[in-house]
């Protein structure tokens, strides 16, 4: 039955002059049936250059806003409505606007995985791959920094002459923070996801986006990886790297939002082109600046 939904999508996408990216947590069969998979940043890079009518968005509800925001002239769908990030949730303009008001000179620099309106408050936005260097970009000493406490921290750690004030403090991933350090297997090489815990982070040989570990395993000479982040990121590194070996660190650490995607909903989303992601331009205009500025940044 999935060979007949490929067919189908591969014929319908090539009729409709359509690509489908897809982020390194999809299942395998959605990430074998993209044209380009990869992480937050490397995503919102290709987004910048696709020539295409359409674009079909495998991942979660702010990563199609930024291929929108990106790419007005386009037709941006996300094949599921329920295809959310949990953790862009924690932050509403409101919020930022506050913070502002007691920081009156810190810059704010927004996490990609915010709302398309909290990113039209930020100076600049930043992916997991890239934030400490957008921070050391910056020449302001205080920095607001959400929605994401924990990599607000891991920044904080490596830009230790900057004060990196979370924005919200609580502000989280559900998926990055359900590790246990007592459980992860310690028979590898162990790469940790900047979104986790310093506790957890304590524990990995690397910090790393999911496209640094692939950077990483690609020039490594270790054999043996346990992989501590969304555990379909071993799909993308076993089919990249079939002759080493991957451990989940967690099989249950799973983002619900991701998964919300299937080839089922894909060939839905090109038929009936739905659902369509628009940004109203008084905001696409503002988060477009602050993204394009991470972009020349990193
Ligand atoms: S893994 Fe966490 S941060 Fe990433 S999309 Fe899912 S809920 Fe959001």
């Amino acid at each position: 039955m999935n060979v007949n939904i490929k067919e189908k999508i591969i014929e319908l996408k090539e009729k409709m002059n359509a690509i489908i990216l897809a982020h390194n947590y999809q299942v395998p069969e959605v990430q074998e049936i993209a044209d380009f998979v990869g992480d937050s940043l490397e995503l919102a890079r290709k987004a910048v250059n696709v020539d295409a009518k359409y674009i079909v968005f495998a991942g979660v509800d702010f990563m199609a806003e930024t291929a929108a925001i990106l790419n007005p002239d386009k037709t941006v769908l996300l094949p599921s409505r329920a295809a959310a990030c949990e953790m862009a949730k924690y932050l509403t303009s409101e919020k930022i606007r506050k913070y502002r008001e007691l920081y009156p000179d810190a810059a704010v620099v927004l996490y990609v995985n915010s709302t398309a309106e909290a990113k039209a408050e930020a100076d600049i936005t930043c992916t997991s791959a890239n934030a400490v260097k957008v921070v050391k970009s910056l020449s302001a000493k205080t920095i607001l920094f959400g929605p994401d406490a924990n990599l607000a921290s891991y920044v904080a750690e490596n830009v230790p002459d900057k004060e990196i004030i979370p924005l919200p403090s609580e502000g989280h991933c559900y998926v990055h923070t359900s590790f246990d350090p007592e459980w992860i297997p310690k028979d590898g090489f162990i790469m940790v996801h900047p979104e986790c815990p310093p506790e957890i982070r304590k524990i990995g040989n690397i910090i790393a986006s999911t496209g640094g570990m692939i950077k990483f395993v690609k020039n490594s000479t270790e054999t043996k990886f346990v992989v501590v982040t969304e555990k379909d990121m071993i799909s993308r590194l076993k089919r990249d790297f079939p002759d080493r070996e991957f451990i989940a660190a967690y099989e249950n650490a799973i983002c619900l939002g991701m998964k919300n995607i299937t080839l089922e909903k894909i060939l839905y989303s090109l038929e009936n082109k739905k659902h369509r992601v628009v940004v109203e331009e008084k905001i696409a205009e503002k988060a477009r600046k602050a993204i394009l500025r991470m972009l020349e940044v990193s």
